[in-house]
């Protein structure tokens, strides 16, 4: 574990903050993704932050960032009435571990968060990454052999073999169509002779519904969590629309924000799924693209970012870094 930061660090890092993100019209927000917080370190993604670094990175944003509820922060971005330092956190795909975990040490802290959920995937479903990753995580054989399903061949002899297996094969399997991509990961996990997999990694309706209960803002992030870029305009819409109309009936409320699955424009998402997004009724959306928002970003493709350092003055140093950015 790295040595706590002095605490003399953080008035320094307050007044650089403050240079590069002023109250007012000049004023730069700062989005925060994360996806999952996990109970221990993982070998195979050794920079995932723990609930240990999580409660630390939640600490130091508190001390140096005034974090805002993502809704307040797009309204008062675009008055022009944001506090200096400004800052909010969001989370992608609605993991479990963001109730059982996440969720108290925000709420430690006194900080709100934004989820963003992938629908059907809660209550027991399992993202396509994640059959992926367990598939190898449980593999016992010292290498895989993928190349006729157009996905080589792989070593898994060590954790880092592993890890190194997974970054490969995720890239491949990402951007295929929907049923292709499920029915593909089925063959990787079936290949892996995995007969097991976990069925609890996503939240259930009664964890998003505590969530929600707690103060957290819901926002939605399709149904089944296409690559939005590879379908046609109806195709899109349905998925946006069926996790929206899926979040307000269980949860009685209005879904206002909207996080593009994987997130890259032009990659993942095109313009005019922008102008779904906003025809759907939803008031902003956040990409991944990496960056700070200013009053005049674009509020249907708001950037974000993972600053993902464990040492926190290196932590805090990339948070400023990243204000620098247009
Ligand atoms: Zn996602």
């Amino acid at each position: 574990m790295t040595p706590p930061m002095s605490d003399l660090a953080h008035p320094l890092f307050r007044f650089l903050a403050s240079r590069l993100a002023p109250a007012g019209p000049g004023a730069r927000l700062s989005i925060l993704i994360f996806h999952r917080v996990l109970a221990a370190p993982d070998p195979l993604f050794p920079s995932e932050a723990t609930v240990e670094t999580f409660d630390a990175q939640m600490g130091l944003l508190k001390s140096v960032f005034n974090v805002l509820p993502l809704p307040e922060a797009i309204v008062r971005l675009q008055a022009g009435t944001l506090p200096a330092r400004a800052a909010a956190i969001t989370f992608d795909d609605g993991y479990a571990d963001n109730v059982e975990l996440a969720l108290p040490i925000l709420q430690r802290h006194g900080l709100h968060a934004t989820f963003f959920i992938a629908t059907s995937y809660l209550n027991g479903g399992r993202m396509f990454n994640d059959t992926v990753i367990e598939s190898i995580r449980r593999c016992t054989q010292p290498r895989l052999d993928l190349s006729d399903l157009g996905l080589g061949m792989h070593d898994l002899g060590s954790g880092a073999a592993k890890a190194l297996a997974i970054g490969k094969i995720l890239p491949q399997v990402k951007y295929q169509p929907l049923d292709a991509r499920e029915d593909l990961v089925a063959r990787i996990a079936s290949r892996a002779g995995v007969s097991s997999l976990p069925g609890d990694l996503m939240m259930t309706t009664r964890q998003l519904q505590a969530l929600h209960a707690a103060g957290m803002e819901i926002g939605g992030h399709t149904h089944r969590h296409p690559i939005l870029a590879k379908l046609d305009d109806a195709g899109a819409r349905a998925e946006i629309a069926a996790g929206k109309t899926w979040l307000e009936d269980t949860l009685g409320d209005r879904v206002r924000l909207f996080a593009y699955p994987n997130g890259k424009p032009g990659a993942d998402y095109l313009p005019q799924q922008a102008e779904i997004v906003r025809g759907l009724g939803f008031d902003a959306a956040v990409s991944t693209q990496r960056g700070v928002s200013t009053r005049q970003s674009d509020v249907f493709q708001l950037p974000r970012f993972t600053p993902w350092d464990v040492n926190r003055t290196a932590y805090a140093l990339r948070l400023l870094q990243n204000l620098k950015a247009a």
